[in-house]
């Protein structure tokens, strides 16, 4: 085999086989296969496409460059939740927890922020001490012994998918379908849960701009898993305001942990109550959706689930006390209040402006060596179709001092106010299964 004949059958149309696929990824990473050559096959995917069997050979190949974490000797149903990304999620803060208080395992890894959009793992290092890096020995324990753990990789997990990303990244070739589909997929079933959930973000501040290539996106991730042996579905949820009212990772612990309280913002509450609701069903842990939702919305109300995460960071070797005091949590030294110019509807609280003003404060990293703020960030106050009036608070920039004006007329341009009544969008916008 060759790869150039295998370029050349993909730029012409031609569906790669099983084989053919095996031979690019293992020639990729062994470094028999150059840059260029798998440059061109990643520009020849983009306009072609790959069908649903090429995209799972490409995830089996990628998932099989590299470890395994087998969780089937843990004692119950292992779970995994993933977003695509977006601006103020720390859904995961919530739903982990959730979930384990319901009766499922979550053996959760997650990822560092890059760019505009959060990642779990930074928020999680704001609570004091709290260890994300994890043994898989310790790991596996602390699922089976408390249904939860969320932690970085603890495995070299799909090595070609990295470096395809990496190549991709630099290459133009980032934003083709299966190629997402694949890259996500891959890392998810090397993961080792039976039930996945996927919260594909659509909108201003998510990878996806459009409800259709987004819907395309998740269909593609679903059939994935559901080829592999693994249940899998997925929500297709707005990004095109921040999700609740923090963005910056000490803030959005303080928000996650008010949510576990019952008094966090209302469309955080929402889709974690929904994500742990459509787990509870795939598991058949729950046989209708009313039962699910109760339940979920029991372990809420009840304090299990808080308390779960309370477990989780003691496990963890972090400060619990946080979650009755949030002066342990870093705070930013300067707040600085965007208030209303005039008065109206909200018609736009636009995620990518409020993630990149998050940035510019130093919440996020533009490469992945960058330090980052865990303090500063925005909380966001007025939410799309709020009426508001001249003066009325819209967002306060909690920075130190670095970029602080501009990250100021950021957020204030992140704010559009109509004169007309503005209906939100819905926070859930489909289920795909
Ligand atoms: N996230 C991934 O892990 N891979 C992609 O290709 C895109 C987003």
């Amino acid at each position: 085999m060759r790869a150039v004949d295998l370029i050349i059958k993909k730029k012409n149309g031609g569906t790669l086989t099983r084989e053919e696929i095996k031979f690019l990824i293992k020639g990729y990473v062994d470094g028999r296969i150059p840059d260029y050559q798998m440059s061109s096959l990643l520009m020849a995917i983009c306009f072609q496409g790959m069908n649903e069997q090429e995209q799972s050979d490409l995830t089996l190949e990628m998932l099989l460059s590299g470890e395994r974490i087998d969780l089937s000797s843990i004692n119950g149903i292992c779970v995994d939740k993933h977003s695509t990304g977006g601006v103020g999620d720390k859904t995961t803060l919530v739903v982990a927890p959730l979930a384990a208080a319901c009766g499922l395992k979550m053996a959760k890894m997650s990822g560092r922020g890059l760019g505009h959009t959060g990642g779990t793992l930074d928020k999680l290092e704001a609570i004091p001490n709290f260890r994300i890096a994890l043994s898989p020995r310790d790991f596996f324990r602390q699922v089976e012994e408390i249904s939860l753990a969320v932690a970085g990789q603890t495995a070299n997990i799909a090595p070609a998918d990295k470096k395809l990303y990496a190549l991709r990244d630099v290459t133009g070739t980032v934003e083709a379908v299966g190629l997402i589909a694949s890259s996500i997929m891959s890392k998810k079933l090397a993961s080792g849960a039976t039930h996945i959930l996927l919260d594909v973000k659509v909108g201003d501040g998510a990878f996806m701009k459009h409800l259709d290539s987004a819907r395309e996106l998740a269909k593609a991730m679903v059939a994935i898993g559901n080829r592999n042996g693994r249940v899998t579905a997925a929500l297709l949820t707005d990004m095109d305001q921040p999700l609740g009212s923090a963005v910056g990772n000490a803030l959005e612990v303080i928000e996650a942990i008010e949510t576990l309280k019952g008094r966090g913002p209302k469309d955080l509450e929402e889709l974690s109550l929904r994500i742990v609701s459509e787990l509870l069903l795939m598991t058949g842990l729950e046989n209708s959706e009313e039962e699910a939702s109760a339940r979920a919305k029991r372990a809420l109300e009840d304090g299990s689930a808080l308390n779960k995460f309370r477990q989780m960071i003691e496990y963890q070797g972090g400060d619990a006390r946080v979650i009755e005091d949030y002066s342990l949590l870093p705070a930013a030294k300067i707040t600085i209040e965007v208030r209303a110019n005039s008065e109206g509807h909200v018609r736009n609280v636009r995620a990518l402006a409020i993630g990149n003003a998050a940035m510019l404060l130093g919440a996020g990293r533009v490469t992945k060596e960058d330090e980052i703020d865990l303090a500063v960030g925005i909380k966001v106050h007025a939410k799309v179709g709020d009426r508001i009036k001249k003066g009325d608070l819209l967002a306060t920039v909690h920075g130190n001092e670095k970029n602080l004006e501009e990250a100021v007329d950021m957020v204030r341009s992140a704010f559009e106010i109509s004169d007309q009544k503005i209906v939100p969008n819905k926070l859930i916008l489909d289920v795909i299964k």
